[in-house]
């Protein structure tokens, strides 16, 4: 029984191998830089956040200062005075009446002073002769006295009825006459301030008189009036008037203005703390409202004698307290806002939602609004992280490609190793059935001259020269492993004389004939009538010829002729045809390695060291030439060996 071969690591599986060692290391690698990325911006992000958190820290410490400074001067009893300014009221309210500072800085109240009015029936006896019996000159002779009186109320109202007859009684400028009059009385009509009172009534006659210009003219004192906080107001007889008026200057009527809103957050004021009482006694307030849009910040003190109050507007918000704030280099590279909510801002930036956002609510911090922090360039984080990213992703390139490359080299290495082993190993094989074949035979035929003394003498003979064939074969075979290996090393000295191609390939061809057990072999030799001259080692040359001769006919398979033919050209050709097996297209350039086999010969299980080619590859590359075959599988092989061309010998010139 044939013992089993053990199992070796071939090349292929090396390599199959080393990629998988490499496929593992390399994912791992990326797996872990995936998980390092990941960190990272992890990191970058909680690194933001505390940035941010800082940030808004720093922001409400510095406007609850700014906010506890302003509110320090509702306490001092000076103070008062001192911060009242543009879009900026103090308000002192208690149940008996409330105080604006500066004076007329809105256009309404939520309390207007006690009217000035005349007591109603004094002008009853005027009106009966206005309306009942329409004596309008009659009415205006009774009214004239009274329009002298010292009381501002009586003379307001005089004047207001004598206007109105007047007009009736057909004398248009004598009312208007007397409705200037009434405008420059201190007097209330109906509760409202004669000059407002007297403009209107201008306005409306003027109207009825088709007085175009001189009604738009009026109309926008009495607009700019009513605007300026002239006349102390109650906030429905404001709107009706200023609705009046606009409608005379053919207009919508004006938005609510910083100076309405902060109308209303007096009357706030007033409805939530002045008038209420039960307020917790020595109290103190934030709170930001929005009135039709524009919001107002209100600091208040609640004391038992009443509430003092300051009301900021937008623009005193800002230039007091956001902008001294925000403009800090400390909180410039943040975008900051400041809303009643997150995302209703009254200053600031409006905050990016979908930018991550620090909010710092007013339940907290005691502030009277939530303070919004985002970056201010978020782009600039993220380059700085996508930099180092892109250096992280790099250098792990860098590492995976050498892992890669390390593998590669590794395992080719190896993988080369194993080949020269397998070849190595093979060969041994090979010699040792290549020296066994001779040595059976000889052993055979010596075996049977010692045995039969009665051999004939014809069958004696035959027995010596089929002795002298395997001893010769044996001969050559370590003649040409000791002289390829003299040949590797560099030992063996080639002996250049001028021969003749032609002359060298017929007589190898003879020999060849001769001594080589091809019988049944045609071989066919071409050369050229006249001497083929080269520079070159007979005996080597002959050698390489030999060994091409030796492969045709090892690998002619069945077929059983050989062509040997002399090429005159320069370069001097010797090329020897089979029509065997053929080579294989990608043998071509392997099998003029040492040891190497073609698959050809393997899978023909012809029996053979892989010495011949390289042999004649040296051989030749050692005479300046070359050595090439062209092949097709199954049809046969020309191997050419290529030789410079030499000097002519005149010895052989025929
Ligand atoms: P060996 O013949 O001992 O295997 P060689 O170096 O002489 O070694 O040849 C190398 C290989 O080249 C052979 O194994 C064979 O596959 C191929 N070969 C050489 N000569 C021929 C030929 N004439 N026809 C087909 N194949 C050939």
């Amino acid at each position: 029984m044939m013992a089993r071969r053990p199992e070796r690591l071939s090349p292929g599986r090396t390599v199959i191998l080393f990629a998988a060692v490499a496929a593992v290391s390399v994912t791992a690698l990326v797996w872990m830089g995936a998980r390092l990325l990941t960190q990272e911006r992890a990191l970058e992000a909680q690194r933001l956040q505390e940035r941010r958190e800082a940030a808004a820290d720093r922001a409400v410490a510095a406007l609850g200062q700014l906010l506890l400074a302003d509110e320090r001067r509702l306490t001092s009893p000076r103070g008062v005075d001192v911060v009242a300014g543009d879009d900026l009221l103090v308000v002192v309210a208690s149940p008996a009446g409330i105080r604006v500072l500066p004076a007329n800085a809105v256009p309404f109240y939520p309390v207007v002073p006690a009217a000035r009015d005349a007591p109603a029936d004094l002008f009853s006896s005027a009106e009966r002769l206005e309306f009942a019996e329409r004596d309008h000159p009659g009415a205006i002779a009774l009214l004239r006295p009274l329009a002298l009186s010292g009381d501002p109320g009586v003379k307001a109202g005089a004047e207001l009825r004598l206007a109105r007859n007047l007009r009736k009684a057909g004398r248009p400028d004598e009312a208007l006459e007397a409705l200037n009059r009434l405008a420059r009385g201190t007097g209330t009509v109906s509760g409202v301030p004669a000059g407002l009172v007297a403009r209107s009534a201008r306005c409306l006659l003027l109207q009825e008189l088709g007085r175009g210009d001189q009604l738009r003219q009026e109309a926008r004192e009495l607009h700019d009036g009513l605007g300026s906080g002239r006349w102390t107001l109650d906030r429905d007889t404001y709107l009706h008037y200023m609705g009046q008026t606009s409608r005379w200057l053919g207009q919508e009527p004006p938005a609510a203005d910083g100076r309405q809103a902060l109308a209303e957050g007096v009357c706030w004021v007033w409805a939530t703390l002045g008038a209420t009482p039960g307020l917790p006694m020595e109290s103190m307030g934030r709170r930001s409202l929005r009135f039709n849009g524009t919001a107002v910040t209100i600091l208040w003190r609640a004391s038992a004698d009443g509430v003092t109050a300051l009301l900021a507007g937008p623009r005193y918000q800002q230039r007091r307290w956001f902008a001294p704030v925000f403009t800090t280099s400390e909180l410039s590279s943040f975008r900051i806002s400041v809303g009643n909510r997150r995302n209703d801002p009254i200053d600031g930036a409006p905050p990016v939602t979908d930018l991550p956002t620090t909010v710092r609510s007013a339940s907290v911090t005691a502030l009277p609004w939530d303070v919004s922090v985002t970056m201010a360039n978020p782009g600039d984080a993220l380059d700085s992280f996508a930099q180092r990213r892109r250096v992280m992703v790099f250098g792990l390139a860098l590492v995976v490609l050498f892992v890669i490359a390390a593998t590669y080299f590794a395992g080719r290495a190896l993988s080369r190793e194993l080949a020269a082993a397998t070849l190595q190993s093979d060969f041994v094989s090979a010699v040792s059935h290549e020296f066994r074949t001779p040595l059976t035979s000889m052993t055979q035929f010596t075996e049977m001259l010692v045995e039969d003394d009665t051999l004939p003498p014809d069958e004696r003979r035959a027995c010596y020269e089929a002795q002298e064939r395997a001893t010769r074969r044996l001969a050559r075979l370590v003649e040409s492993l000791l002289d390829f290996g003299r040949m590797e090393a560099g030992a063996r000295p080639y002996r250049r004389e001028p021969l003749d191609a032609g002359e060298l390939t017929e007589t190898v061809v003879e020999e060849f004939r001769q001594e080589s057990g091809c019988r049944g072999f045609t071989i066919e030799c071409t050369v050229p009538r006249r001497p083929v001259p080269i520079d070159g080692d007979r005996e080597a040359l002959a050698q390489a010829a030999w060994n091409l001769l030796d492969n045709a006919v090892k690998y002619s398979g069945d077929s059983r002729s050989i062509r040997v033919e002399v090429g005159a050209e320069d370069p001097v050709a010797i090329r020897v045809s089979d029509r065997g097996l053929g080579i294989t297209p990608g043998d071509e350039r392997r099998i003029f390695k040492k040891f190497a086999r073609g698959s050809n010969a393997v899978a023909a299980g012809i029996k053979g060291t892989g010495i011949g080619l390289a042999m004649v590859r040296h051989i030749v590359g050692a005479h300046g030439g070359r050595v090439t075959v062209e092949s097709r599988p199954g049809e046969g092989s020309t191997f050419t060996i290529e030789l410079p061309a030499g000097r002519m010998n005149p010895c052989r010139e025929s």
